[in-house]
Formats: C-alpha cells, structure tokens, sequence
C-alpha cells in the first residue's frame, strides 16, 4: 500500500521536522508531499490526489489545521478509499470531540509519533488490530475509542535523524536536541510534554554535519537546557563556532536570566552573526507570572545581556498580551523595562490558548475569551478589553516597523530625550495606525518615513531635533536626496563644500581625489554641524561631523 506523509509550513522557509522523522523510523518507503499554506488549496489537494496514496498522515499544526480539515473533507467525496490519519500537537488533545465532528479522520495518533507510526502502518495494512496501535483514537461504531499513550517517551539517542534530500538553502532547519522542558508555563504545551530527554552531544554533532551539508542558513536548534548543563551548552557552542559553515547562522531560544559566565563567554567568542537568541520575557509583572507559572527576573535578564556581547549575538525578547491578571498599564509598563535592555529585536505576540493546555482549561476563570479556530488567539480578557486588544495589535505593528528594523534608533532616543517613553511613542503611531485604519499606511521602506515624519508633525510639532533624528535615520539606510521621499525641500550641501570637505580631510574616503570620491559622499545641515556620510554601492560606511 502507498502512503503519503503530508506536511503544509507556514512558508516556504520552514520544514516540517515530524514529518522527516516519521519517515526515517518507518524503515519502508513512504513520501513526504511538503507544501506551504500560501499555495492555492485546490493545487494542493491536486498533488494529493496525484500522488494516487492509499492512505495520508497528516502533520497538523495551529497553522495549518483548518486547511486540513478542508483538504481531508474534500479527499474523503473525491476518494473515500483513501484512508486519512492525524497527528500532531494540535490534534493530540480533544480528539473524542473530533472524531465524533469530523467523519472524514479515519483516526488520530496522539503524542509523540516515532515510536507508535510503525504500528499504526501495520494497522492500515491490516497486519495488526486497531486497539493494539498504542496513542490511536478512532470510531467504532458509535464509539470513541482511545488507545493509551506508549508506557514509555521517545528515547532520543534512539532516533534515527532526520534526513535531506533536497537542498535547504534558502530554507530554516529544526533540530531537536532535548524534548520536554523543566518548566511548567500554563499556556505551553512543552510543559506537558513529560519527562526530559537529551540526545547525546555526540550524535548532535554527527546530525549536524550532515546537516551543515544542506546549504541551509539557519538552524534553530530547539534545547531549553542551556542554563542546566553549562558543559553540555559550551561544547554544542565550541562545536557551532568551530564547524558550521561561515554562512550559517544558528538560533536558540533561551531562558537569560539563567546565563551562565562560561556559556556567554564562548557565546561572544563565536564570529559576529553566528548566534541568535530568543528569549521570552512574556510578561515582567509577578502576579502575572504567578498565574502562569513562571519567575521572570528582568534584572537577570539584564545582567546577561550584559554579559553577552550583543553587537555580534542578536538577540530578541518576546512579550505576550493577554495573559492572566495582565491589564494595559502594566503591559506597557513592561514593555518600557523590556526596552531598557536594548535588544535588537521585541517580539509581541498575542496569547494563544492551545489544546491541552493548562490555561486553555483555565480560560474562563481568567475571563479570557479567545477565537474558536486556530490560532486560538485572545479577543479579551478580564483585564484587557477587546478594543485594547486590537490598539496592542497596531502596537506590535509599530515595534515591528519601528523598532525591530534598526533604521529608526536615533528618532526612538530623541523621543525619550523628550520625555516620551518607549511605550507612549509605540502606543501614539499605534493610534495612529488605528485611526486611519481605512488607509494603507506604510507602503514599502518610503512609506515608512513619509508616515514617521507625519507622526512626527503631528504629535510634537515641526520640532528640530526630530526632525535632525529623522534625518540621521534616512542617511544612515539611504544613498538618496531626503526630500525627494518625504516630499519636502531640505537641500544637501553642495558638490563644492563636499570636494572642499575631502581636501580638509583626505583619510575620511580613502581616497586621494576628492572630485571621484565626492560621488560617494553625501553632505547633510543638521542643527550645530554638517555631517558627511561616505557610502559604497549605496551602503553607509561611516560619517564625519563637523561643527558649524
Ligand atoms: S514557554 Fe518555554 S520555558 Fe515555558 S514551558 Fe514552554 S518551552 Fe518551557
């Protein structure tokens, strides 16, 4: 019989790990048909169909859930023959409610897959009875039927890795170095996924050679141990910085405020660019984090961005609106205490409240109130209206915009430099966003000035030093005349007192002749200086300041 394992990421960019590791531990051929959800859903069920499968085990994620459940309804009228199977997190919890809602899931293998796929093989083939497929939930009749899950959890070291056929260039890779996590957070389902295991450092680095040999330029590399085991974290780092391809860059996600000396100093030894962290902050209020389990110090977590050298290691904060006990003012609070640490990059994410969660069967005590169908996502909360909700949305759109894209550093100090919290500014271009819902604000990198700058006018007046901000911002990122984008008449200094700049200071673009290395210089009025930026094919190099 021909099987088919179906995997449909979020994009392009992503794999789908479950999928490769099922197939290595079936020990027998089976394909995988990986796809994304942005192709078109017709031309995904065409490749289905095409592939002419018996049976189909679908990979089920929040994100690709209810294409799923169209794609398995459809094949279930076009081809009743074929067999459908689940599995997946999304599909490991509630699974009675689905079967007796969905008649298209000939059934559900619940929990974690390697270990019980085989069986379930041997089930669809007719060699071995429904009820002996350990994590199988299926119909029977009018009944549910849920198998237990195995006695035992995937030994890791077990597993044979997963495989690449194709090249990943272009493509993020996932890699499992430990499954489940010593923390308990009540919106995670890691939380629940049992007792931890490593797989040995050992077979990591074996995985990774092969991995490494993909072409992939990103790996993120899924281990919560880094804090635990300082030893185990400085020999996967060493290993990483001796022998992964320059080109490749490596992501872990973190917990920071448990760095340890050692793990940081190898982390700054590594070259610029090697390593991305992550590190969920999620919320810096402790009654907020009691409720959900957690003890996030922010202090901590400063004291190790102090440690890590974060001009060459980016790193990136997550904050999650909408948990328990968590209001608008004491977001916003954290937001302002999460800034201060100057990160690259601050994710705001909205709480999902998952299947088989903890606060998901907690939800109604916390007034939470969130969406019927994947992802899930929070509407309201007892703290936290529906209408504060969709103002944090444009929230994150503007951190995303003006925030995590670097461009625009001096105008978010010259706000502070006025008075304005981080926070107030995000929460004014937010409004903003709000307000002129109707419009498409930002279009392209341009729109993103011309709408700053609006802001800018609006809120503080025609105020120098913004503007001088503004200015640096679009220089800085900009080979071009500022004028010509926001529409305004602000001129550069002329050819003339560049190539005269050049004479004064003939180091500044390496280069003797002034009239040839002019090309390369902009000059720019700002308060008390002119300012020279050098540029080579359109990028900044650096600037000199001279003062008026
Ligand atoms: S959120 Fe992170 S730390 Fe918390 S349980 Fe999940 S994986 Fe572990």
């Amino acid at each position: 019989m021909k099987g088919l394992l179906v995997a449909q990421n979020a994009s392009y960019v992503h794999t789908n790990l479950a999928v490769r590791l099922l197939r290595e531990q079936l020990h027998k051929d089976i394909s995988i048909l990986e796809m994304t959800v942005n192709e078109d859903l017709h031309r995904r069920i065409g490749k289905i169909l095409l592939a002419a499968p018996d049976y189909i085990l679908y990979s089920a994620y929040i994100w690709n859930w209810t294409d799923i459940q169209r794609i398995g309804e459809y094949i279930r009228k076009a081809d009743p023959h074929i067999a459908q199977y689940v599995g997946g997190p999304e599909v490991s919890y509630d699974v009675e409610e689905r079967l007796r809602n969905e008649d298209w899931i000939d059934g559900i293998l619940r929990g974690e897959g390697e270990n019980t796929i085989g069986a379930l093989v041997e089930c669809i083939e007719g060699r071995r009875g429904r009820s002996e497929v350990a994590g199988l939930a299926y119909r029977e009749g009018e009944e549910v039927r849920v198998n237990p899950l195995p006695a035992y959890a995937s030994d890791l070291n077990a597993l044979i890795p997963a495989s690449y056929t194709e090249s990943m260039k272009n493509r993020i890779l996932y890699y499992e170095s430990m499954r489940g996590c010593p923390y308990h957070c009540s919106y995670c389902l890691s939380s629940e996924g049992g007792r931890i295991r490593y797989r040995d450092v050992k077979k990591i680095k074996e995985d990774m050679r092969e991995i490494f040999a993909t072409g992939t330029k990103l790996i993120k590399f899924v281990d919560r141990s880094f804090h635990i085991d300082p030893a185990r974290s400085v020999e996967i780092i060493d290993f990483f910085s001796e022998e992964s391809p320059a080109d490749t860059g490596i992501h872990f996600e973190m917990n920071l405020e448990h760095l340890d000396r050692e793990v940081a100093k190898h982390i700054n030894a590594a070259p610029a660019g090697k390593f991305q962290i992550e590190a969920g902050i999620q919320s810096v209020n402790p009654v907020v984090n009691a409720a959900i389990h957690r003890k996030t110090d922010i202090d901590a977590v400063g004291r190790a961005l102090q440690m890590l050298d974060t001009e060459k290691t980016h790193i990136h904060l997550d904050l999650i609106v909408g948990l328990p006990h968590e209001d608008l003012e004491s977001f916003l609070a954290g937001f302002d205490r999460v800034a201060k640490l100057g990160a690259q990059k601050i994710q705001i994410g909205f709480l999902k409240l998952l299947r088989g969660t903890e606060l998901r069967r907690r939800a109604e005590e916390f007034g939470i109130v969130y969406e019927s169908t994947p992802p899930y996502e929070v509407i309201a909360t007892a703290d936290f209206s529906a209408r504060e909700v969709i103002l944090l949305r444009n929230f994150a759109t503007a951190v995303e915009n003006y925030y995590d894209e670097a461009r625009f550093r001096e105008v978010y100090h010259a706000v502070q430099k006025k008075g304005t919290p981080p926070s107030q500014f995000y929460l004014g271009i937010a409004q903003k966003l709000q307000d002129d819902a109707h419009r498409r604000l930002f279009r392209g990198r341009d729109g993103k000035y011309r709408f700053l700058h609006r802001h800018l006018n609006e809120k503080y007046g025609r105020d120098a030093p913004l503007y001088d901000a503004l200015k640096k911002d679009f220089y800085r990122n900009e080979d071009r005349y500022i004028g010509h984008v926001l529409g305004i008449e602000d001129p550069e200094l002329s050819k003339n007192e560049v190539i005269e700049f050049l004479k004064r200071n003939p180091e500044f673009a390496s280069d003797r002749n002034p009239h040839k290395a002019a090309k390369r210089v902009r000059g720019v009025r700002l308060a008390n200086t002119k300012r020279y930026y050098l540029y080579t094919d359109g990028k900044y190099i650096r600037h000199f300041d001279e003062r008026r």
